[in-house]
């Protein structure tokens, strides 16, 4: 497919490393992905990681809520922690996306486990479970099929998915709803089994459509016509 020239006028479209191809000037594009695995961004999301599931072992050995709120919070500033860090310092690459993602289940999984201990919900949470790793696991992944830097940009490929999925508020709300509603209305649980119903439901309903989405035969480059496609 053919390609065309940048958007901004004097952008540096040089190759991120040498021997990697020219990149098209799209932010987000999988060309701008400089292959380096050894970085801030992915040293922060490993520690994080480990930190968040120390504090919830602690949590579940102990029985103790407010090491379980420390892994939680652990989880969640260390969560924008690395990306924020791998955007601005230009440390975005597909590999560290795929490893977010999949650091995020063990955290967030790890975290609901745990808080079955001090709050008897074992219908909304067990919904979420599934929700989060059976369907938004490999929904998330799915955007990798596609040329982009990480779901993040996959409003390049498709709007509606990436609104509905991987806008910062519809992953700050996937990550948060469900815990803010079992923690302020513990008695009124049907609201948060509601709640993560309906998310469920909506991340089947992007995952049907995502796996209908056609996938293009050139991969270097996001396909820049498409971009007005709604
Ligand atoms: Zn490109």
């Amino acid at each position: 497919m053919a390609h065309s020239t940048a958007p901004q006028p004097a952008a540096d479209l040089s190759p991120r490393r040498p021997g990697l191809p020219a990149r098209c000037g799209v932010r987000g594009c999988g060309c701008e992905d400089p292959r380096q695995l050894r970085n801030l961004a992915n040293l922060v999301t490993i520690i994080r990681t480990v930190a968040s599931l120390a504090l919830v072992a602690t949590a579940a050995a102990q029985h103790s809520w407010p090491w379980l709120a420390a892994g939680y919070l652990t989880y969640w500033i260390g969560d924008s922690a690395d990306g924020n860090i791998a955007r601005f310092q230009h440390q975005e690459t597909r590999f560290g996306a795929v490893f977010d993602v999949v650091c995020d289940r063990i955290n967030c999984v790890s975290c609901a486990l745990v808080f079955l201990q001090f709050i008897d919900a074992p219908w909304p949470i067990a919904v979420f479970l599934f929700q989060f790793v059976v369907v938004d696991l490999p929904l998330t992944l799915l955007p990798m099929r596609w040329p982009v830097l990480s779901p993040n940009y996959f409003f390049l490929i498709d709007r509606l998915a990436y609104t509905l999925n991987w806008h910062v508020v519809a992953k700050v709300t996937n990550t948060t709803l469900l815990i803010t509603l079992l923690v302020l209305l513990p008695h009124h649980q049907w609201v948060a089994l509601v709640a993560a119903s309906t998310v469920l439901l909506i991340k089947i309903w992007s995952l049907g459509r995502v796996l209908r989405l056609r996938v293009p035969k050139d991969t270097l480059h996001v396909p820049q016509g498409a971009l007005a496609g709604a």
